[in-house]
């Protein structure tokens, strides 16, 4: 009887496992089809000046829109396409739209002063990754200090020399360079003083422990100032209380992101947004 359940239960496994290996198959060849098909789109999620209360940034978050399954998030499948050979279109066309959209926002007069795209660790691999990356923003006519790369910090073990090639000739064309998840990968304070980036964007994990958890706490405030002391912004992800506005405030930090200001939107949004953040508590009664 063990011997038959076994048995069951691996057939049962190949099944669930081809099942799955089947639907990946299809997404995948649905997803080929996806950049020519015109079927991905970005949404923009404002980043706010933590002083100012406007507008400092936005970041462009891809959405496929699947045919039959609707909106698909990049959790369901950047990994995939990384996978299956085609993140590099799919950066590419990310690239191209997130620039063409900040030059219609500046000749609609919609203060959005720059956009920061998510660069996958595969994309690093090109050699011409720099070169396409500064062909783009001629092409699209906006100031190259207005585009800004966000990678993450896993991506930059691969190869070192060929990763500070990229940087060096991008951060010479006035393109800024952002490290996106700070704090959940690998060594990551050392990585701050080797590799010359513009911006870290500290972790929604540490944020969202911030109020209750001492060290989330120190943490938060040591990697604040380590960048400040090697002339970097700081950036924090998943802002959602005012609370947490205030400590970051409080430690420093340059910029918010969270749906406290906005959840991620379609552009036309953009000028919808108040675009005017104060915290009801700074307006303390005296
Ligand atoms: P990310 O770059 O760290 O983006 C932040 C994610 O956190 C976004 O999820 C955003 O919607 C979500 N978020 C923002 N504020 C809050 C908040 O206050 N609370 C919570 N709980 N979540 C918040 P999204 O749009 O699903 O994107 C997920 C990830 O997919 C991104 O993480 C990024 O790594 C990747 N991704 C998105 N677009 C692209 C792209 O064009 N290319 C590449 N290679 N990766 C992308
Ligand atoms: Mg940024
Ligand atoms: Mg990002
Ligand atoms: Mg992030």
């Amino acid at each position: 009887a063990a011997k038959d359940g076994g048995r069951a239960a691996y057939r049962f496994f190949i099944a669930s496992h081809n099942e799955r290996s089947l639907e990946r198959l299809e997404l995948e060849n649905d997803l080929r089809r996806a950049v020519e098909g015109e079927q991905l789109l970005l949404y923009y999620q404002p980043q706010i000046g933590a002083s100012s209360g406007r507008i400092a940034g936005v970041e462009a978050l891809v959405r496929w829109r699947h045919p039959t399954r609707g909106l698909v998030m990049p959790d369901s499948f950047i990994a995939l396409a990384e996978n299956a050979g085609l993140i590099d279109a799919i950066g590419h066309w990310c690239l191209v739209a997130a620039c063409r959209q900040l030059r219609a926002w500046q000749e609609q007069g919609v203060p959005v002063p720059r956009v920061a795209v998510n660069v996958s660790a595969r994309q690093l691999r090109r050699w011409d990754f720099a070169q396409e990356v500064l062909q783009v923003v001629t092409q699209s006519g906006i100031d190259p200090a207005g585009l800004e790369l966000e990678l993450t910090e896993s991506s930059l073990a691969d190869d070192p020399e060929q990763i500070l090639a990229i940087f060096s000739t991008l951060r010479q064309a006035g393109v800024r360079v952002s490290i996106d998840d700070f704090g959940t990968g690998y060594s990551s304070l050392s990585y701050l003083s080797r590799y010359p980036v513009d911006e870290v964007k500290i972790d929604r994990s540490f944020v969202s422990r911030l109020l209750d958890d001492r060290e989330a706490r120190s943490v938060v405030r040591a990697v604040i100032l380590l960048a400040h002391g090697l002339g970097m912004r700081t950036v924090a992800e998943g802002v959602e209380t005012e609370a947490q506005w205030q400590v970051l405030s409080d430690l420093d930090c340059d910029e918010l992101q969270g749906y406290l200001f906005s959840k991620p939107v379609p552009p036309h949004q953009i000028p919808l947004l108040k675009g005017d953040w104060q915290r009801s508590e700074s307006r303390l009664p005296v």
